[in-house]
């Protein structure tokens, strides 16, 4: 499965967050859960932070158990997906008749349902500001409902601002990566870091802490003590590395060696 993939289910009609829709979600609704079912979701970093630390594993553990790895078809790059259960509807692990167990650190994505996020999939350049568009899914009965709400309400019903925020640097990595010409391929190596650090936080920590790291590139001690203490402070770490590597750019230095 490929975010192409993703894109063949998707009627990607663009609204932007002053557009209003007609939508409200909710227990009594007759379809309650479907959309946890027969699904492709696309984890980010955050979401595996905070879904890995709810369900007390490690990120290699997590990633391990609940997730399946694929390659996005216009980038190249290494994604993880939510492993769905072998049943009937193809369910999201986490999914019970009365909803979802994990619902304070559902994913990114399970948060903006109905609506769709752009920028993985359709974004053209770090300047093109993304739009919206609505999962066009014909179980979902929340668009009968009587609330009107802006997408821009929704994003902050829905609680998805600080996921967006904590995820910016690693989309902007990924738009950046669409944005090359198709014939420029990562090295398998470069894959792998990209992996390591959107994904596999713990054992980047170990990486960076427990391998000749910190003996090449300049860092300074405050820097340290922040990234060894807070998982977020690594995560933007990582993606600030991966921009050095990748694409040279940043603020990121290799020790001297004079
Ligand atoms: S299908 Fe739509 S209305 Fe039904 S539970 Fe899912 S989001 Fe809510
Ligand atoms: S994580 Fe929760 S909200 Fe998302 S698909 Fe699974 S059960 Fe549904």
């Amino acid at each position: 499965m490929t975010d192409q993939d993703n894109m063949a289910q998707i009627a990607p009609m663009r609204v932007g967050l002053k557009n209003h829709f007609k939508f409200k979600c909710h227990p009594g609704v007759s379809c309650f859960t479907k959309c946890c079912r027969g699904i492709n979701i696309i984890l980010t970093p955050y979401d595996v932070i905070l879904l890995k630390n709810r369900l007390g594993l490690s990120s290699e553990e997590f990633l391990a158990i609940y997730t399946e790895p694929h390659i996005m078809e216009k980038t190249d790059l290494p994604v993880v997906t939510l492993k769905l259960l072998d049943d009937e509807q193809q369910s999201c692990p986490f999914v019970r008749d009365d909803g979802c167990i994990v619902y304070q650190d559902r994913p990114t994505t399970c948060r903006y349902y109905p609506l769709g996020v752009a920028a993985l999939t359709h974004k053209e350049g770090a300047d093109d500001e993304g739009f919206y568009f609505f999962v066009d899914e014909a179980h979902c009965r929340g668009f009968e409902e009587d609330q009107e709400l802006t997408v821009a309400e929704w994003r902050k019903d829905q609680g998805v601002d600080r996921h967006d925020d904590i995820n910016a640097e690693w989309t902007d990595l990924v738009v950046r990566k669409r944005s090359f010409p198709a014939n420029i391929k990562l090295t398998e190596q470069s894959k792998q870091m990209f992996f390591l650090a959107s994904y596999n936080i713990d054992k980047f920590r170990e990486f960076v802490f427990s391998s000749s790291f910190l003996e090449r590139y300049d860092i300074d001690a405050a820097t340290q003590e922040k990234i060894k203490a807070d998982e977020i402070e690594l995560l933007n770490f990582g993606m600030r590395w991966l921009k050095f590597i990748l694409y040279k750019i940043g603020d990121f230095k290799l020790k001297s060696t004079d």
